[in-house]
């Protein structure tokens, strides 16, 4: 970075700072038209979008559509239809005074300031405009860092964004660690990050230094329970449908599947028939490509580790950064690939025969983003979430919470803190300022 790259980094934060002095955010109506302008140059972009998704990503049409630009939609329509009401102070009871002074409590809701949002790379739209929504509609300014690792993303990003706003107001950086490390020593009154644990931590330490509160979006790896009760055919398809979606690189997609000992041949062989069904053209385009070649190299390795495992799929092509949907069987948790997070369509299968034993595994590791069992029997279901934690659960089913603005998003202990979506996005990026006035 060459320090005239440097002084513009500072001069955006140093305008944006003043432009929010002017308090101009303040107003619910210029945050309203200003979403609404984003929306035009959103809609526009539709096409580019894709296209960038596709080069960096391999992500088809449809997926792109609907997992990113229609999630990125939904959310602008319903925020923009309810700031007016959010924003709005809450009369709560007051405490009586002993010399019975009549007294008035609010709740109220204020900006923060300058906001950074720091994205990753495998929803590379939605994950940076969801939270410049939230960021938006509750008065902050923005500056955004888009992942380095999808460039042409990025580049989109950065041209919509100068369409849209003022740079004052909302501003992209484009760049990878040092631009990061610069812009984690300003000031800032609020970080949203999204990305891995590892680099969560660096965030999480420079944001420590300046008392700067923030939010940690993180991963980690979501057990998928099946039980002996489950609907098979509808666990295989929806375990397939979380787990290639992206070619696996979801923060929510299930890392590895736990089932029961009595099921588990069967579970295999449903899921390798809906895979030979959905996925029998592997091609890009179809299954998307894994973002660079050390990460292919990464997941070669958990085969090459125990190639006995293996029992279906394993392909790749270091070049073009394609993977197969691969399944392996009686994994255990010594193995490589239950080390970390695989992020990619490796589905490792391990067996318990009393959910117990399940229980205790899964309870003795870090906490997850998500966790998904599924089971007819909905006593079963409600005690293994009742005796787990994770960041978000569903029941019979995968992945489809993340696209529900009515629900609140986010991690628990290692896989992160914080909420956000729709009116979680709001109460995220606004301080809650409490308010009393004793009157005459
Ligand atoms: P990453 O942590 O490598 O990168 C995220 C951002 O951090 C990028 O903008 C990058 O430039 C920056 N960065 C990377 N290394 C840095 C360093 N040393 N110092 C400062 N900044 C640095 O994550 P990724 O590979 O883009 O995304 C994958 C990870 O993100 C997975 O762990 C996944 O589970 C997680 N994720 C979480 C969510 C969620 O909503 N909770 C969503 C998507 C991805």
């Amino acid at each position: 970075m060459t320090l005239t790259d440097q002084q513009q980094i500072n001069s955006i934060f140093q305008n944006q700072k003043s432009f929010f002095a002017t308090r101009k955010t303040q107003s619910v109506s210029f945050r309203i038209e200003q979403l609404k302008q984003f929306r035009a140059v959103f809609v526009k972009h539709t096409d580019a979008i894709c296209d960038a998704l596709m080069e960096d990503l391999g992500k088809n049409r449809k997926e792109a559509e609907y997992a990113e630009v229609q999630l990125v939609l939904d959310e602008l329509d319903y925020c923009i239809a309810n700031i007016e009401e959010w924003a709005q102070p809450v009369e709560v009871p007051s405490k009586p005074r002993p010399g019975g002074e009549n007294v008035v409590s609010k709740l109220t809701r204020q900006p923060f300031g300058v906001t950074y949002i720091i994205g990753p790379f495998n929803y590379p739209v939605q994950l940076t405009f969801s939270p410049l929504i939230g960021a938006l509609m509750t008065g902050n300014t923005v500056i955004l860092k888009p992942s380095e690792n999808t460039p042409t993303v990025s580049k989109v990003i950065a041209s919509m964004i100068a369409e849209a706003f003022q740079p004052e107001y909302v501003a992209v950086v484009q760049g990878g660690i040092e631009e990061n490390t610069l812009l984690l020593t300003f000031p800032f009154d609020y970080i949203f990050f999204t990305g891995s644990a590892n680099v969560g931590k660096i965030i999480m330490a420079a944001a420590a230094k300046q008392l700067i509160p923030l939010t940690l979006e993180l991963g980690g790896k979501s057990p998928c329970i099946v039980h002996r009760d489950a609907d098979l055919d509808l666990a295989a398809k929806r375990i397939s449908t979380g787990k290639w979606a992206n070619c696996g690189q979801t923060c929510v997609a299930p890392d590895y599947v736990y089932v029961h000992e009595e099921v588990k041949g069967a579970l295999i062989s449903k899921i390798k028939s809906y895979l030979k069904e959905t996925y029998q053209d592997q091609s890009l385009g179809k299954i998307g490509k894994i973002v660079s070649r050390k990460q292919v190299e990464n997941l070669a390795g958990y085969i090459a580790a125990a190639p006995e495992k293996l029992v279906y799929g394993g392909g790749y092509a270091l070049e073009s950064r394609y993977f197969e949907a691969t399944l392996m069987d009686d994994v255990n948790w010594e193995d490589a690939v239950m080390q970390q997070e695989i992020f990619g369509p490796i589905l490792p299968f391990l067996s318990y025969s009393n959910i117990d034993e399940a229980l205790n595994e899964i309870n003795g590791r870090p906490k997850p983003l998500a966790l998904y069992v599924f089971s007819e029997n909905q006593a079963f279901a409600d005690d293994v979430l009742n005796r787990t934690s994770s960041g978000d659960a569903e029941i019979n089913s995968t992945l489809i919470h993340v696209g529900s603005h009515f629900l609140p998003f986010g991690g628990v202990g290692a896989s992160g803190f914080g909420k956000y979506h729709g009116k979680f996005s709001f109460e995220t990026f606004s301080h809650l300022r409490a308010v009393l006035q004793i009157k005459k």
